[in-house]
């Protein structure tokens, strides 16, 4: 086992991640911009380095600085969160170079699922479902119009280097393909500096759903189910949950036991996700993410595992400690993404927390780096906390989230909470009758925003 880690992200995932290594009596180091020498994680850490000015480009993403860090410290493994350095191969590739551990997957398969095509094609190869679409990259319009025409409108341009929502475009006829085609290609390249696309059949009512799978790098893998995570704006989730409400215990085996497989099947090392789109109920692959996921606390609740404890132990070479079969569900779980942001519009809202109280109680975890007198730096992602709750069933754990919402006080800058107390009066949120489109049409006539 390692005895020091480095932590190369901040807010309030790196917190996760030295908590996990504290119990694991591994010590820690934080890396940290300027702008967050007072940031939670520092000051919770065993030790830190700074690693350069604000901007994420010349500090959590130097590459430089984070390697030197290690070699200061003689920290032996870097954990990367998510977000950031989480799914670069050419950095795994670097921290191999210098006989450090990556506590995540291999740079190969960072590299197979970040390119979508290569993803989609080698989960189709491994007996994964995929949302029906092009044969690889569509080059020209003309070429893209003819899949139109096959598939049958609407249709979805994804950039094969996209993510987090950016670099998709919908055609809904053949007049909006040029439009789409043109604007997919330019994200594309302007985000990700890759302009290939491919195309797919828009789904109109689907819910999206993700498998959890874990795998031990030696070909053994486990699922532990599926989140629901359908209620997104901007195709950006906010609220997700475990057990998924739609998926009975028959298809979550079956469609857990076909991801599992794939994994195991590519010698797959830590915590992975496989996102899918759901429908008349099937599943349809999308992608997959090579890394922790911002909502894996839910899958934490039912099943009782910690996922961050088991990476470590997985990267330092020792066997996953639950089987397949030591996995059962327990209950229900709900996270809500708390951001600084005000509404309708979801702008940013950085500046000075006055007070700061989480709630608590029974089955209720919040997974924040926030304190009394913090100021929230606007150079990176808006979200400030994580409100999980765990009940023994979903009734349950849908009082507990609006109890625990109406204990938590953020003072001195706007926040998401007022959606989640507005979506807990909704019946289909109630009901768990949604679909990925669900929330943006409530917005619209709710909010008016965008
Ligand atoms: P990203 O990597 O940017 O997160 P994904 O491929 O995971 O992109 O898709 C994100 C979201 O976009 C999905 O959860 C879903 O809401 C929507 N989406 C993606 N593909 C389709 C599709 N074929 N039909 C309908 N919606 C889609």
């Amino acid at each position: 086992m390692f005895n020091k880690i480095l932590i190369a992200n901040r807010g309030e995932i790196a917190l996760r991640v030295v908590r996990a290594a504290r119990e694991m009596g591994i010590a820690t180091v934080a890396v940290h911009s300027t702008a967050d020498s007072d940031a939670m994680h520092v000051r919770m850490a065993d030790e830190s380095v700074c690693i350069g000015p604000p901007s994420g480009t010349q500090s959590y993403l130097s590459v430089p600085a984070i390697i030197s860090a290690c070699e200061i410290t003689g920290a032996e493994a870097i954990h990367p969160g998510y977000g950031f350095l989480s799914e670069n191969a050419g950095f795994v590739q670097v921290v191999e170079d210098h006989d450090l551990t990556f506590i995540g997957p291999t740079a190969e398969h960072i590299r197979i699922m970040g390119d979508k095509i290569t993803a989609k094609d080698t989960m189709k190869k491994l007996g994964v479902p995929c949302v029906p679409g092009s044969d690889g990259g569509v080059d020209t319009l003309e070429e893209a119009k003819r899949i139109g025409e096959e598939f049958g409108y609407p249709v979805i341009i994804k950039a094969t280097a996209g993510g987090g929502g950016r670099g998709m475009k919908v055609a809904q006829n053949a007049q909006e393909m040029e439009k789409a085609f043109h604007t997919a290609r330019a994200e594309g390249k302007s985000n990700f500096g890759n302009d290939e696309v491919y195309i797919e059949k828009y789904l109109t009512t689907p819910r999206h759903i993700e498998i959890q799978v874990f795998g031990d790098g030696k070909g053994r893998a486990v699922h532990l189910g599926e989140r629901d995570c359908s209620l997104q704006r901007r195709h950006q989730k906010v609220f997700e949950e475990a057990p998924g409400p739609a998926i009975s215990a028959e298809e979550r085996a079956t469609i857990g036991k076909v991801c599992a497989d794939a994994v195991a099947r590519i010698n797959y090392t830590g915590a992975g996700t496989i996102e899918f789109l759901y429908e008349n109920g099937e599943f349809y692959f999308i992608e997959m993410n090579t890394r922790l996921q911002v909502e894996h606390p839910v899958t934490e609740a039912i099943f009782g595992v910690d996922l961050v404890r088991e990476q470590i132990r997985v990267a330092s070479g020792m066997e996953m400690s639950f089987q397949q079969e030591d996995l059962t569900i327990n209950g229900h779980s709900i996270e809500v993404r708390i951001n600084a942001e005000k509404l309708p519009n979801f702008s940013p809202c950085p500046g000075r927390i006055t007070q700061y109280h989480a709630p608590g109680g029974l089955g209720v975890r919040m997974d924040s780096a926030l304190y009394d007198g913090y100021s929230i730096p606007p150079y990176y992602d808006s979200l400030i906390g994580k409100l999980i709750v765990h009940g023994r069933d979903r009734p349950e754990a849908l009082a507990r989230l609006k109890r625990a919402l109406g204990e938590l006080i953020v003072d001195g800058v706007d926040t998401t909470v007022p959606l989640f107390h507005a979506l807990l009066e909704e019946e289909d949120v109630l009901s768990g009758g949604y679909n990925i489109h669900w929330l943006e049409h409530w917005l619209e006539t709710n909010l008016g925003g965008s």
